[in-house]
Formats: C-alpha cells, structure tokens, sequence
C-alpha cells in the first residue's frame, strides 16, 4: 500500500493525522468522522448516511469515543468524501499527537441527572482546540454531566465532571426526610428534631438533595466541574486525579489551554509521552502551581498522582505513592469541604 500510496501522491501520515485510517484491506481506509460530544443533527445523519452508501462499505462503525466511522473506503475517494460531508459542515477526525474531539454525556439540556451543559463546553473545546499538535501525543477531554460519570471522565487526560454544591435553607424545610434517603452517600442525617444535618466531607456534589427536596429547601451555592487530570486507557491504564472544583462552565476552554501548555512545555525531550505519565515523572506540585496562578479559586490545595489501573500484568508498572498519600485530597477554600480519596476515584457508571 505505501508503495501504491507513494505513486499515487498520497500521504499515508497526513491522513491518518487527518483521521483516514488505513484499514488491512488494499487501498481501504476507515475515515472517523468529527463529532464533538456524539451530536449529530438528523439533517447531517442524513447525508453521512448518503455519503457512507455511496463510497462506504456496508456499515458504519461507531467508535468508543463516538465518532461514526465509514469503513471501506478507497483512498482515490478520500478528496470526495471529504468534500461532500463538507457540504452539509460535517468534517473528519484527527488523529496522532493532537488534541482529539472530546466527548460528553447528554448534560443538562434533557437529562434529569445533568449539572452543567456538557455538550456546549465539549462544542467549546472542539472548536478552540481541535486538531492542535501536542508534540508528544494525543491529548482527549471528555464531559461528564454529574457524578455518575457514564463517559468514565476520568480516563481521559482531562475528565470534566459537573458538581453542585448544596446548602440548606433552615427556614424552608418541612423535615420530611426525602433529602436524608435520597443522599447516595449518607452525606445527609437526621438531626434529634428530624432536621437534616449536612456532612460535607462525604459529599459527592449530586445534587440529589436538591432535585428531590419538595419545598427547595436545598439551593445550589456553587456550579461547575470537578476535575480530575491524567487519565488514559490503553496498555497502561490510568485514572486521572483531581486538580480543580467547582470550575464555572466558562473557563473550561481556558482551563484546558493552560494544561496543554504545561504539558507541551514539560514534555519537551522525552518524546512519546502522555499527559498522565508526564504528571507521574513530574510530580503533581509542578502542574498544581502552573493551574494556581490562572485559577486559585478552583485549583485544589494538594492532590494525588493518576493511579494505576493494571490491566495487563497484576505486576503495577508504575510507581505507587506511599502510604501517606492515599489522604484526603481537599480544595483550598473552605471549611469542611473535604472529597475523600475514594470518592474521587472511579465514579464510573454504566
Ligand atoms: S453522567 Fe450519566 S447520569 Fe450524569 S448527566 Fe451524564 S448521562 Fe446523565
Ligand atoms: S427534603 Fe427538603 S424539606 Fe425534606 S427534610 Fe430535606 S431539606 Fe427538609
Ligand atoms: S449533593 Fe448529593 S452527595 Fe451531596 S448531600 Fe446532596 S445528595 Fe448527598
């Protein structure tokens, strides 16, 4: 194919940087398409769907990180295919070293469990920061719309994740007790008198107080993301850690550029590296201090390294912190805002 490729004026490396995949089959390519946050508008489906039945093969493949792939396709209709989404502005992924389309969860447009608008920062992030060459390797974002975390967030290397904080106004509660059973983490007790008395250091930042209080005793005092740096799958697997809460939605573009600058500049030598290796080698204090001069009001006091997921050997590859790092990590604000460790870890859901 390289040799067919080369006669042919075609640049194997600059189409897959472009998202044209080379498939096993002769002169086949998969071309993964650009789909920020897995939102297709239906008149776009449509002519994926004529573009895919014209040059494709006989299915389309979605991807984990969903994108839609049209497989099958001979690389002399790369130009067309390309050219004609384009008509209705649907373009083509990246791939390589770059910053990658992120993903996202429905968010809160029409999902009942949804804090903050996944699927504007993810459009945020794609438009900003699409493509970028990171110099080292790709560099993923992902969105998750509360802490259940079905897009697995954290393995990204940078996983946002939406989070409210509660506060209780005395004066409206009926002391029903809703708040108390609907708390998935006993962050909520009763109080002698059936009040319900708020434990901070177990909260996960739901927001299911809120939703289910019938008097709207529960308001929100703080919106935004938690977020958690250095996660990756693959081979070596890591999740990523938390660095910053409470985020507002708005500085989730600038956020992510001052990571990617900490990256490019700290990764400068050491070749093929990802985000959350870098952070393993580096320490987490150095990018803890780049993200305190931009954001001190969300960069969280201390945190741990992206930990180890072993996937492959059971032998842990990678370094492990010593015992008196497994602590709670906290934020630098206020009293009893304390996230533990293993709260902060692993939220997946399905
Ligand atoms: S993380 Fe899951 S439950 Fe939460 S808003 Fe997104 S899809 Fe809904
Ligand atoms: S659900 Fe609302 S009204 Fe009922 S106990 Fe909780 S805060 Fe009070
Ligand atoms: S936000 Fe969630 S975890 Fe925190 S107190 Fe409310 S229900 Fe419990």
């Amino acid at each position: 194919m390289e040799s067919q490729a080369k006669k042919a004026g075609v640049d194997l490396d600059a189409l897959k940087a472009g998202g044209f995949i080379k498939e096993v089959g002769k002169e086949m390519f998969t071309v993964r398409l650009r789909i920020p946050g897995g939102r297709v508008p239906v008149s776009r489906l449509k002519k994926i769907v004529e573009v895919a039945e014209k040059y494709g093969g006989e299915f389309v493949h979605l991807s984990l990180r969903q994108a839609i792939e049209l497989v099958h396709v001979n690389f002399k209709h790369l130009d067309d295919v390309t050219r004609e989404l384009g008509l209705a502005d649907q373009g083509i992924a990246s791939c390589g070293a770059r910053v990658r389309v992120p993903v996202a969860c429905g968010g809160c447009e029409y999902n009942p469990n949804g804090l903050v608008d996944t699927q504007k920062s993810a459009a945020e992030i794609d438009t900003a920061l699409f493509g970028i060459e990171t110099g080292h390797h790709k560099l993923k974002v992902g969105f998750a719309g509360c802490p259940c975390d079905c897009p697995k967030s954290a393995t990204n290397d940078i996983g946002f994740q939406g989070a409210v904080r509660p506060v209780l106004d005395k004066a409206a509660c009926l002391s029903c007790g809703i708040c108390v059973k609907a708390c998935p983490v006993g962050a909520i007790v009763n109080g002698e008198e059936k009040e319900p008395l708020f434990v901070p250091e177990k909260c996960i930042w739901c927001g299911n107080c809120i939703n289910s209080c019938p008097s709207g005793a529960w308001q929100a005092s703080k919106r935004g993301y938690t977020v958690r740096i250095g996660g990756k799958w693959g081979i070596n697997p890591l999740v990523g850690t938390l660095f910053a809460t409470f985020l507002p939605e708005s500085h989730v573009v600038d956020f992510t550029k001052e990571v990617l600058a900490w990256y490019v500049t700290n990764s400068e030598g050491l070749g093929r590296i990802r985000l959350g290796d870098l952070i393993l080698r580096k320490g987490v204090g150095s990018l803890l201090d780049h993200l305190r001069l931009r954001f001190p009001d969300h960069t969280v006091q201390k945190t741990i390294p992206p930990r180890v997921i072993d996937t492959q050997t059971g032998l842990q590859p990678y370094p492990i912190p010593k015992e008196g790092e497994m602590c709670y990590e906290t934020d630098n604000r206020s009293e009893g805002n304390l996230l533990p460790f293993q709260l902060l870890q692993g939220q997946a859901g399905a």
